[in-house]
């Protein structure tokens, strides 16, 4: 059961975590949990603070993630703090201060220093939380992650030493989960062999869930937030949106590179890979609807969700040089492949190539590296519509259907993507909304629920 930052941002969120996680113990739980809603960032903050030696900054920053830790501890236990979570709370907040005097006086940030203040968040909210399941009288026990997540050094975005990892897990992890018990341990957080803090990158407590649920071979893993689920659209765009009670991992992954604010689908794939489920489920409605995601499942719709992306530009190369030529293509991307430009959608006529790239690419540069060797057209401020499911390769109607769906809105690029489950349009971005809600209505409303 992993439980995001704004599950646990204060001691009321707390409280409802720990009855979700008592409902759970009977079958046996290892619970991960991030920092506490936005500790992460005010560690980023400090940090930075006292990279440009502003160590007062720094350590009021520290000051008030240390008060805020505290001040829900009180509100737990109605003021009276157990003698060994204020002794923990200490440990890992006077060694942040250290740290933070560390780099102040230094003058420099390595990402093994940020990796070891920014662990602080985390270490702190397990704290918190193991303390309370404690004095609720459940069977439960703390556990340093970094005994078992073994890293490589790249600190800041490090990755799993499987064997290493997998021996730990079973000599150090296993044998304390069991029925009955919850061990609570942190998210986002490693160790390298010689026992240096590493971190995951930013929100990656998704990916340690799905690596310890993996090397443990559990059941599920629950990936509880403030969502039910993953939704058919951005429910800000369409209102009517609805979460997906099934989803398949290709469907996932499409859905986060086009722009749905989902978990981003390379964090569970250690779970998916091992076939176990993963569960998306809202922790403020613990019976209402949730997602589950398996390598192979599909929503058993045709379309199964929307999502958009922008803004974008797409630039259109023309070169008359482009006929019968080989090579063509292999130079006109070099240039974007030095720049390091990527491009999301690209279709082709004899003598001209459609690209898309990010708004913010560096245009200026990219046209002067181009021109030589083509004219490019500039349209920005246009934005990618996908539509995404397993099943629209077996649907030979269905760019028709797209099309007239969209009715009078003026398309300007197509694309169905390789592996036939994103169909992909770009339009200006200013009709996004009603292009989704238009998409939505036509393709997944009048599909009833799957
Ligand atoms: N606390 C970390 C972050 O904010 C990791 C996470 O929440 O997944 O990025
Ligand atoms: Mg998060």
């Amino acid at each position: 059961m992993k439980f995001g930052g704004s599950s646990v941002a204060d001691a009321e969120c707390m409280k409802q975590v720990a009855s979700l996680v008592e409902a759970a113990a009977a079958r046996g739980a290892l619970v991960v949990l991030s920092a506490m809603g936005k500790t992460t960032d005010g560690l980023f903050v400090a940090a930075r603070a006292a990279e440009r030696g502003d160590l007062d900054l720094a350590l009021s920053t520290a000051a008030q993630l240390r008060a805020r830790h505290e001040e829900s501890a009180r509100a737990l236990f109605d003021g009276a703090i157990p003698s060994e979570l204020r002794t923990g709370l200490a440990m890992h907040f006077d060694a942040l201060d250290v740290l933070l005097r560390g780099v102040a006086m230094l003058r420099e940030l390595s990402p093994r220093s940020l990796d070891a203040i920014a662990g602080t968040g985390e270490l702190s909210s397990t704290r918190v939380f193991a303390a309370l399941l404690r004095a609720r009288g459940l069977d439960s026990t703390w556990f340093d992650a970094r005994d078992a997540l073994l890293t490589d050094r790249r600190f800041g975005q490090a990755r799993p030493n499987v064997a290493q990892f997998k021996d730990r897990v079973q000599s150090h992890l296993s044998p304390l989960v069991c029925p009955g018990r919850a061990v609570v341990t942190q998210g986002y957080i490693g160790a390298t062999e010689d026992g240096l803090t590493t971190t995951l990158g930013r929100g990656g407590s998704d990916y340690s869930a799905a690596l310890f649920g993996a090397a443990l071979r559990v059941d599920e893993v629950q990936i509880w937030t403030d969502v039910e689920g993953v939704m058919t659209c951005d429910p800000r765009q369409v209102p009517a949106a609805r979460p997906i009670a099934r989803l398949g991992f290709a469907e996932a992954a499409e859905l986060a590179a086009f722009g749905a604010k989902v978990l981003h689908p390379a964090t569970i794939q250690p779970a998916v890979e091992a076939a176990i489920p993963v569960t998306v489920r809202h922790t403020f409605r613990p019976d209402g609807r949730f997602t589950t995601i398996t390598a192979d499942g599909s929503s058993g719709r045709i379309v199964t969700a929307l999502a958009a992306r922008g803004p974008i530009t797409v630039l259109t190369v023309t070169s008359s040089r482009m006929l019968e030529q080989s090579g063509y293509l292999a130079r006109l991307f070099d240039v974007f492949g030095r720049l390091g430009v990527s491009v999301d959608l690209v279709t082709t006529a004899e003598v001209s190539v459609s690209l898309s790239v990010d708004a913010d690419a560096p245009l200026d540069r990219l046209l002067a590296e181009l021109a030589p060797i083509a004219t490019v057209e500039v349209a920005r401020d246009r934005a990618i519509v996908s539509v995404i499911g397993e099943r629209l390769k077996a649907q030979p109607g269905l760019p028709a259907r797209v099309f007239t769906t969209l009715g009078d809105i003026e398309v300007e690029m197509i694309s169905l993507g390789a592996n036939e489950i994103n169909l992909s349009v770009v339009v200006r971005k200013e009709i996004v909304g009603e292009a989704l809600t238009r998409l939505h209505r036509g393709l997944i409303e009048v599909g009833g629920d799957a």
